[in-house]
């Protein structure tokens, strides 16, 4: 995925959580987003107050954007600090990278989000292998398919 692709994502996900929270769109959090999108990989909130520049940020706006990031889904920790400092975040989009869910019935797929196990997945190391994205299908039965297999299931039993 193109850098201003991915920026345009991240800036979508974050104005649509800021637009259910009635947060402000500042141009702080804007600059925040653009440098975390620009790194790639792993960052802590002081390397953010490095690469935008001490004198345009106060710490507690960039603990705060990456606290609302989070929430937002844009970020997530990888390690915290119990004295709350020495958080470790990442970007959680990617090269689209992607969990699917897939009904082995009908074939309808659709795009979850799974916190843990995206985390788990970053998080993963290989011997002699960089890894640069993932797509993890799950397959099951969609909700439709297992209603359907129910009531089969009712019919037959009552002609028996
Ligand atoms: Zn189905």
């Amino acid at each position: 995925m193109q850098k201003q692709d991915l920026y345009e994502q991240a800036e979508l996900m974050m104005l649509e959580y800021q637009g259910m929270h009635h947060l402000r769109n500042t141009p702080e959090r804007r600059l925040i987003l653009r440098a975390i999108v620009e790194h790639t990989g792993g960052f802590t909130p002081a390397d953010v107050i490095e690469w935008v520049g001490p004198n345009f940020i106060s710490a507690a706006t960039v603990y705060n954007t990456l606290k609302m990031l989070e929430n937002a889904h844009v970020v997530h920790c990888l390690h915290a600090q119990h004295n709350g400092r020495l958080m470790r975040y990442e970007l959680t989009l990617g090269e689209q990278s992607t969990i699917q869910i897939v009904c082995a019935k009908c074939g309808r797929i659709s795009t979850v989000r799974d916190k843990s196990t995206e985390i788990a997945l970053h998080m993963k190391k290989y011997p002699n292998f960089i890894m640069r994205h993932y797509s993890v299908y799950v397959f099951g039965e969609c909700k439709h398919c297992a209603k359907l297999a129910m009531q089969k299931l009712n019919a037959a039993r009552k002609s028996q």
